[in-house]
């Protein structure tokens, strides 16, 4: 790992090698800090930019040539579980350096039965994705990513490689970006950390893997991540910024789906009988993503302390819940019971459920959505979701001894009213909180306001807004 400005304003990590039987991508990773290093040497780099990055995540499946680790897990489909030590690893140390943009470098086969059929293999030097689930926010918006890829594949061009968007062609022949899924690196960081997160994926040169084909892809690759970096370094101010705050009530889409909206992709194949290479506009292509269920972000999400696989994995993604030990009442409603409007109605979208009575939260973990991650929280707890931790039902035997819902969205702590900080807090029936007080640079702990600062606006449900007296 070279790490050259820990300090620095600008940082960005380019996590190399998850899959083990993608070697170039590896080599691309190397190549890339010996010129970083070279560039920081003879001082044409700005020590204000640092940079991180892993060559090798999977060192046994580099061994061994295997795209999965020593214990069987694919690493980059571990980042929701964090159940291997690699994975554990690469969060703490984005928790730690909390880069500005994490680069994740593979290698995608260019053979695919439902293209041999045709007598096509993809032929793109380097194809690049982008955060995809509708829940995740970051720095970039729509707009900033389009001109990120546009500026890579721009610079792969004027030195004579292909780049395009990641394009996988389905079985049936309808062509989609990448997945939706929430445990990949490119997905699951963006979504966890709000951190902005691109996937380069240089072609694998083949079954012959002569060595002008494995330099191509490796060449290809470097060209593609000093793209990345050089524009990352032009729009420093873009990604200084660092992802928007959550906010209680506002809306997080957990639940998507690709849909054909009329839109194409390119795609450059190549005939290997001719050895001919054209760009394709693949006509069946799923573009747009359709939002199925959202809910409004309650204050907080409690989980019944007896649900400890829920509560483990929350623990090793690092989110910061509380367990509630007395006595403590709350306006809650039941995850997974709120009604949804009828299917086919437009958006297909849910409306948040009705806030229920007073309910004990003793004996509840509570993880205050005033927190990095709280989108994150949304998506994997929420039963609805196909990304989530929890699909459709929860399994039966969680009900337990204890009546209570085991999963709840907290709509009003602390019920009826406290005092707080030296505020009081008026919490009248519905009314929803928003973020009080100041997230902290690290993992954004919600930190009361200072005593005797004034009033305390809250976003208001029904109520109005509350006031201090
Ligand atoms: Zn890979």
């Amino acid at each position: 790992m070279v790490d050259s400005s820990p300090d620095a304003a600008l940082r960005l990590f380019v996590l190399g090698g998850q899959h083990g039987d993608e070697p170039w991508g590896r080599e691309a990773v190397a190549r890339w800090i010996d010129h970083a290093r070279r560039a920081i040497g003879d001082g044409t780099a700005s020590r204000a930019v640092g940079l991180a990055a892993i060559v090798d995540t999977n060192p046994d499946g580099s061994f061994h040539g295997t795209r999965k680790n020593a214990g069987g897990v694919d690493l980059n489909r571990d980042h929701r579980a964090l159940s291997t030590p690699e994975t554990v690893a690469i969060h703490r140390f984005v928790r730690r350096y909390q880069p500005h943009l994490v680069v994740d470098v593979h290698n995608y086969p260019a053979r695919r039965r439902q293209l041999l059929r045709r007598d096509w293999t993809i032929d793109t030097d380097v194809q690049f994705g982008v955060p995809t689930h509708p829940a995740i926010r970051t720095a970039l918006g729509g707009s900033e990513w389009e001109d990120l890829t546009r500026s890579i594949a721009e610079s792969l061009s004027e030195v004579g490689y292909s780049g395009a968007p990641y394009t996988l062609v389905r079985r049936s022949g309808r062509a989609r970006p990448s997945t939706l899924e929430t445990h990949d690196a490119r997905n699951a960081l963006a979504l966890r950390y709000g951190i902005p997160t691109l996937l380069l994926e240089g072609r694998d040169p083949g079954r012959t893997r002569t060595p002008e084909a494995t330099e191509r892809t490796t060449r290809a690759q470097l060209a593609s991540l000093q793209a990345a970096t050089a524009w990352a370094i032009r729009h420093r101010e873009l990604l200084e910024r660092g992802p928007p705050l959550p906010t209680a009530g506002e809306t997080v889409p957990f639940d998507a789906r690709w849909v054909e909206d009329g839109s194409s992709a390119p795609v450059l194949v190549r005939h290997p009988s001719s050895g001919r290479s054209e760009w394709l506009t693949w006509p069946r292509f799923a573009g747009a993503v359709r939002i199925r269920e959202e809910v409004a972000l309650p204050r907080a999400y409690a989980v019944r302390s007896d649900l400890r696989p829920v509560i483990d994995l929350l623990e090793r993604q690092e989110l910061s819940g509380e367990l509630v030990r007395s006595t403590r009442f709350a306006l809650a409603e039941e995850v997974g019971n709120a009604p949804t409007d009828p299917p086919g109605s437009p958006g297909d979208r849910m409306v948040a459920g009705p806030v229920s009575s007073p309910i004990d939260l003793s004996g509840y973990v509570v993880y205050s959505t005033c927190q990095r991650g709280a989108r994150a929280l949304a998506v994997w707890l929420e039963t609805g979701s196909r990304h989530g931790l929890l699909r459709g039902p929860l399994p039966e035997g969680t009900a337990g001894s204890d009546p209570r819902p085991a999963l709840l969205r907290v709509r009003v702590w602390d019920y009826p009213p406290v005092s707080w900080g030296g505020n009081t807090l008026r919490t009248p029936g519905g009314m929803t909180f928003g973020c009080v007080g100041s997230l902290s640079r690290s993992e954004g702990v919600l930190a009361p306001p200072p005593a005797g600062s004034g009033p305390i606006e809250l976003r208001s449900g029904t109520g109005g807004p509350a006031a201090a007296p």
